[in-house]
């Protein structure tokens, strides 16, 4: 099979982390192009513009999004003016509106988005799913807190609104919303904000999957080890996912997870869709972070300094 012809936009962090080399070692996807306004990755060719991009290689047929989600539209409309199908970063866009925006536009164009989660492609996700699926759940307690210094190191768009910790609190949203038999639904939620800044660093939220409750606390000020745990109490005992669930404990003895990193299967996720022209864009990780917005108590708390 000949592998797609494949452009990145947004030449950050998460690209050179995770996307550059996961498509170097995928065997559906070719790394042809990159849209960028510094620097490529080593030998690939750089355009500033989509346009550029695609006028230089016609036969690149999709993009892969990178950029910070403000502004998403405004790339996801002229990928598809271009014939692209479209793979997005978390979170989709900007606002739950623009996301849907996105996905309209994308049906009317006939191509293909996928709205990634790469934690809900965390090996121990499915397993998970398999396991609750005939249990009763009782509750289910999540801790996801990570220090901002180690993985956005300089950026001043984690601290717009609407973002700051929910960065990383969507991830455990997104696996939360895949693993539970029920819809989730927030009751309420206590968002703490720096002095200094217009997102939260820290956020509680209550919420219930059916008559189970459910409790997520994300901390964005987190040194020492990082902490992206799920525990979900049941009749058969508490399962545990731990590492962003990548591992899976039951009262304590491991569970078996494949060993299958999170960006491989996004892209093997992407190939799928490709060859089925599905689209995938579940926004329900996005609508709790809106909710959260929404009916969210504001609290102030110690200004923060990044550096
Ligand atoms: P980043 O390091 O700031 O990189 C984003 C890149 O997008 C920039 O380097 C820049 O690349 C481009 N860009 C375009 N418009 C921009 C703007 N207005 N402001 C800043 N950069 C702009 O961010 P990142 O951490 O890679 O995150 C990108 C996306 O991946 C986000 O949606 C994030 O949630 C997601 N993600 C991040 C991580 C992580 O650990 N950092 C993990 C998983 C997912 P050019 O110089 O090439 O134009």
């Amino acid at each position: 099979m000949t592998p797609t012809k494949l452009a990145l936009i947004g030449i950050g962090k998460i690209a050179r982390d995770q996307h550059v080399p996961h498509i170097a070692e995928s065997e559906d996807f070719e790394l042809v192009a990159a849209v960028t306004r510094h620097t490529a990755p080593d030998g690939v060719p750089a355009y500033r513009t989509l346009e550029a991009m695609k006028a230089a290689h016609p036969d690149v047929t999709a993009l892969s999004v990178c950029t910070p989600p403000l502004g998403r539209l405004e790339v996801v409309g002229e990928a598809l003016r271009l014939g692209l199908d479209v793979m997005i970063e978390k979170p989709p866009a900007a606002t739950v509106s623009e996301a849907r925006a996105c996905a309209a536009l994308a049906q009317e164009a006939g191509k293909v988005l996928y709205a990634a989660w790469h934690s809900r492609e965390a090996a121990a996700v499915e397993p998970a799913r398999t396991w609750l699926a005939d249990k009763a759940i009782r509750r289910v307690t999540v801790h996801w807190k990570e220090d901002v210094r180690v993985w956005h190191p300089g950026q001043s768009w984690i601290w717009s609104p609407g973002v700051g910790v929910f960065d990383p609190g969507v991830n455990a949203l997104s696996v939360l919303t895949e693993i539970l038999p029920h819809p989730l639904i927030l009751e309420s939620a206590e968002l703490r904000f720096p002095e200094n800044k217009d997102a939260p660093i820290a956020a509680d939220l209550d919420m219930v999957s059916g008559a189970t409750p459910v409790r997520a606390e994300f901390d964005f000020d987190q040194t020492g080890e990082q902490t992206w745990d799920i525990e979900v109490e049941t009749d058969a005992g508490t399962l545990r996912l731990t590492k962003g669930a990548s591992e899976l404990w039951l009262d304590g003895a491991p569970m078996d997870a494949p060993d299958d990193p999170e960006y491989r299967r996004l892209y093997r996720r992407f190939a799928q869709l490709l060859a089925e022209r599905m689209s995938d864009a579940d926004l329900a990780p996005f609508q709790l972070v809106a909710d959260a917005f929404h009916l969210g108590v504001r609290r102030t708390v110690a200004p923060f300094n990044d550096f």
